[in-house]
């Protein structure tokens, strides 16, 4: 089923469902009102040990939290969607970027209720650049997600919605895209995690490039830039959010 409820409640479950065929494994979507979680500086976020946060401490399964906040804050139900469209599109290519779950850590509620109330500039597991946590890999994976949802008839999911350029300081997700060329459409059906380990398109790892040049002030003519540069992210956490 393509999700199409304008019920907030309702297309979470159609998109469950619609996303567990898509991926090929179950994803659980909570929204934070359900929860009693208050998100104020988050759109939604995901992490290996995000499941604690549902009832009954559920079996290890990769969550994702929408925020309600954003939700209530569109000025319309067709809205709503779109940012619920676009929220869920974010994370998941978290999700697909690492894999979830990993159980090695241990969450309480309280720490995630300081996620959702703290930018996330100041997170812990937010060093290095503005887009720390939403690099190459992340753009790359979100991309085949987006194709993904296209071509199996889910019709709203916005790239614009779901990536702030801006606030990454990297090149509009528009840009990728064409740089990835034809890779989502060759790509269509094997498992996400195949392909996101092969080596990148040249144009993308091109522009990749440039984009961490530009934003880290390098010198453009350092020859030996590694342009596979990536973020380590360190620390208890490694939650990601939607900025
Ligand atoms: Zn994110």
């Amino acid at each position: 089923m393509i999700p199409h409820s304008l019920d907030i409640p309702e297309r979470r479950n159609q998109t469950e469902r619609f996303v567990r065929r898509m991926m090929g494994f179950k994803v659980v979507i909570a929204l934070s009102d359900e929860l009693d979680l208050k998100c104020s500086t988050v759109g939604g976020f995901t992490g290996p040990a995000v499941h604690q946060l549902l009832p009954d401490n559920p079996e290890p399964v990769r969550t994702i939290v929408v925020a309600s906040k954003p939700l209530q804050a569109a000025v319309d139900k067709v809205q709503r969607c779109l940012a619920f469209d676009a929220i869920l599109l974010h994370e998941l290519g978290h999700v697909a970027e690492h894999g979830f779950p990993v159980v090695d850590q241990q969450s309480d509620r309280e720490h995630f209720q300081n996620l959702c109330s703290t930018p996330i500039t100041e997170w812990p597991s937010h060093t290095g650049p503005k887009w720390a946590g939403h690099d190459c890999r992340f753009i790359r994976a979100l991309l085949h997600i987006h194709h993904r949802m296209l071509s199996r008839g889910h019709r709203t999911p916005c790239l614009r919605l779901a990536f702030n350029h801006v606030a990454y300081g990297l090149s509009r997700i528009e840009t990728y895209r064409d740089a990835l060329g034809t890779e989502p459409e060759d790509n269509d059906w094997p498992p996400l995690a195949e392909i996101l380990v092969d080596p990148m398109p040249a144009g993308f790892q091109t522009l990749w490039t440039n984009d961490v040049v530009r934003s880290l002030g390098l010198p453009t003519a350092a020859t030996d830039f590694d342009s596979t540069i990536s973020v380590t992210k360190t620390g208890r956490t490694y939650e990601h959010a939607t900025q």
